[in-house]
């Protein structure tokens, strides 16, 4: 599902683009569907952010993006139905309407990513807006490392740190790989031109090795915003995996 847009200066998101140059690139969410469950990656942008995002946040840094709502995530799926939220990190544009889905619904983070959302100078370096992520109510589940989801292998978090400390992407299947923010392109993966700001450079390239060896072995990656791959519709699942 696509849930909006960020318009920005490029270079902030690609390394050696043109300083003038900006680029416009497309905020997914994802909902995985098994016989028993119905399960959000992410939850997109708050509604209430879009148009002034540096006074919502009331943080100036805000003010960088330009953000633009194609459908909020409460307009693209039934969230009353939802069984777990799989949050990959909390930047703004993943973890933003969380605030909107129901309080009852687990929500499964990198118990280092929490922390970090919990330590100012974290938080100060990553550009995290704690606003986001304020859910003393909900039931978090905390996951130390490459996580099982369901217990019967369909589905996996990996955890793929370094864009945030505790950044995680998914493994569906045998032949899918939602790797959400390790490259923000397809081609990230191979050139390594990361976003200008990052937790730790040299563990997203580490994050990046790993899921290019994934994709090597035959995996599908899907990039964070990469406009010319991602589109709203069925994602096929891919290699041995099946339909
Ligand atoms: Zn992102």
């Amino acid at each position: 599902m696509n849930v909006g847009w960020i318009s920005s200066p490029a270079a902030v998101y690609r390394q050696g683009e043109d300083p003038a140059a900006r680029i416009r690139f497309p905020i997914p969410a994802y909902l995985i569907e098994t016989e028993t469950e119905r399960i959000l990656v992410d939850a997109g942008l708050h509604p209430a952010a879009i148009a002034d995002p540096a006074s919502f946040y009331g943080r100036p840094a805000a003010g960088l993006f330009e953000l633009e709502q194609e459908q909020a995530v409460t307009e693209l799926v039934d969230v009353t139905t939802l069984t777990r939220i799989v949050l990959t990190h909390l930047h703004f544009d993943h973890a933003g309407a969380l605030a909107l889905l129901p309080a009852s619904i687990p929500i499964v983070i990198q118990h280092r990513e929490w922390e970090a959302g919990r330590d100012e100078r974290a938080i100060r370096r990553n550009f995290f807006y704690p606003r986001d992520y304020a859910l003393e109510d909900r039931e978090i589940v905390l996951v130390d490392g490459d996580h099982d989801l369901l217990g019967d292998g369909s589905v996996e978090v990996l955890l793929t740190p370094g864009h945030t400390p505790g950044h995680q992407s998914l493994r569906i299947g045998d032949g899918l790989i939602l790797g959400v923010d390790v490259g923000h392109f397809a081609a990230t993966l191979d050139d390594h031109r990361f976003p200008s700001f990052a937790d730790d450079f040299a563990a997203q390239a580490r994050s990046a090795e790993r899921l290019r060896a994934l994709r090597e072995g035959g995996a599908r990656v899907l990039p964070g915003h990469d406009p010319e791959v991602l589109c709203p519709g069925p994602v096929e699942l891919g290699g041995a995996g099946g339909s």
